[in-house]
């Protein structure tokens, strides 16, 4: 039996190691932090089918002087951080001309397209009881020009056969009733799905791995890839050999692509949320204050709020005054949301320049397979990455849909 060494137990690892296992391969997980809560777990639980395009675009560097301008607003940068983030950030504005933003539009459509379908699939090899619903998004504009600039965003998307229906500020009330405070137009987008809990479902993918293949606690420091076996270094100095990997291991998987001689822009976009296991109210379905850059998401553990971006070192301290500044904002329209007993977190998105994950064989050795750089859109993106990555373990040629995520576009 074919062996794989997966990197990374969050969900891009976790749920490709579910497929590998399904379809026939001898897999262990290795994962340096099982009790972490990496932004697999904490994450707003929603799977964005409608969200094909990269964050890169000429509207997004329009807005960002006037985000910069709120230390506490959608998207800030720590200045000691500015010279390691400056080749990301050169990329990312050439990421926005309008050729590279039809290219990432349609790679992420063509990910989108099957998003759902191998998200059953997935729970079903994985034993997973039923925990996504399709609950539908409203996007809330606080303005009529906002609203305009959003709406030329989604006509693009319908383009690629995204369904979304332009709504008054009275219809999204009646649709949430706790959006007593005002704004003033709406969005709702019927083919947005939310899960019950992201923690429950990389929790349940562990246990599925850990049921069939093995699950093991282990920092991954090297891969030794020269002979006809690939040798997994642990920190602890034990060697074990595969004969396949797959690199997911968010953010930090830029290590051990380095080690494995190839460069890739990867950095995080960090994001922080607020959790209230009882705020006394209930939303219907997620709901994106588009002009802050956050979403209130109701999950299995309570009403979830947070979002915004942070570029920043993955190891610098959290700054909590991000999470409390979205819910301050959020009262704005939901006067109810408590004041205290909210639980706070941080996570580290693992996000490329032009917003597309990196998915495909390392160029010079088939036998490496790297999944990692979901930005935004891991929870989304998870189970149709593990459908891929598996057939890319296995050798089968790659389709030419695949080909923009290909770790070639950086070298
Ligand atoms: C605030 C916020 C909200 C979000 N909301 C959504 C949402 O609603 N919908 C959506 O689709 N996405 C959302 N995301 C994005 C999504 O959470 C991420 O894209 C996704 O979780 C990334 O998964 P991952 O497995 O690649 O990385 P991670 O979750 O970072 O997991 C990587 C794992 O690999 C391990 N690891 C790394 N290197 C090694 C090594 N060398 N050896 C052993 N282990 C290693 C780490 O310990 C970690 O556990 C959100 C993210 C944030 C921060």
């Amino acid at each position: 039996m074919t062996t794989v060494a997966v990197i990374g137990g969050g969900l891009i690892g976790t749920a490709s190691a579910a497929w590998l296992l399904a379809d026939g391969f001898e897999v262990t997980v290795f994962e340096r932090d099982p009790e972490g809560r990496p932004a697999s777990a904490g994450n707003a639980g929603v799977i964005s089918l409608p969200e094909i395009s990269p964050l890169a675009r000429p509207g997004t560097l329009a807005s960002v002087p006037g985000w910069m301008l709120d230390p506490l607003g959608p998207l800030t940068l720590r200045a000691r951080d500015l010279p390691a983030l400056t080749p990301w950030l050169g990329r990312f504005v050439l990421s926005a001309r309008p050729s590279q933003v039809d290219h990432a539009t349609r790679a992420l459509g063509f990910l989108m397209k099957t998003a759902l379908a191998d998200h059953q699939e997935l729970a079903r090899r994985a034993g997973l009881a039923a925990t996504m619903r399709r609950a539908g998004a409203l996007y809330l504009y606080d303005t009529d020009a906002g609203f305009r600039s959003g709406l030329a965003e989604w006509k693009e998307r319908a383009r690629h056969g995204v369904d979304y229906q332009e709504i008054t500020a009275n219809d999204a009330r009646q649709m949430v009733p706790a959006l007593k405070g005002g704004f003033a137009r709406a969005l709702f987008a019927p083919e947005s799905w939310t899960v019950s809990s992201p923690l429950q479902i990389l929790l349940g993918l562990r246990r599925a791995v850990a049921a069939r293949g093995k699950f093991q606690t282990a920092a991954v420091e090297n891969i030794h890839t020269d002979t006809d076996k690939i040798a997994v270094v642990t920190a602890d100095g034990v060697e074990t050999l595969f004969d396949r990997i797959l690199v997911a291991g968010g953010v930090w998987s830029r290590d051990l692509v380095r080690k494995l001689g190839l460069h890739v822009h990867l950095e995080t976009e960090r994001g922080y949320n607020t959790t209230f296991s009882d705020p006394g109210f209930e939303i219907e379905m997620p709901v994106f204050f588009t002009a802050h850059g956050f979403v209130a998401t109701p999950l299995e553990e309570g009403l979830r709020v947070g979002g915004a971006v942070e570029l920043a070192a993955v190891d610098a301290p959290p700054n909590f005054a991000r999470a409390a500044a979205m819910c301050r904002k959020m009262r704005r329209y939901v006067p109810d949301l408590p004041e205290i007993g909210g639980k706070e977190w941080m996570g580290c998105r693992p996000s490329t320049p032009d917003s597309l994950p990196v998915l495909g064989a390392h160029p010079k050795d088939p036998r490496i397979v790297f999944a990692f750089g979901h930005g935004h859109l891991g929870l989304t993106l998870s189970a149709v990455t593990a459908r891929h990555a598996s057939g890319l373990v296995a050798g089968k040629p790659r389709e030419r849909s695949l080909e923009p995520f290909g770790i070639e576009r950086f070298q």
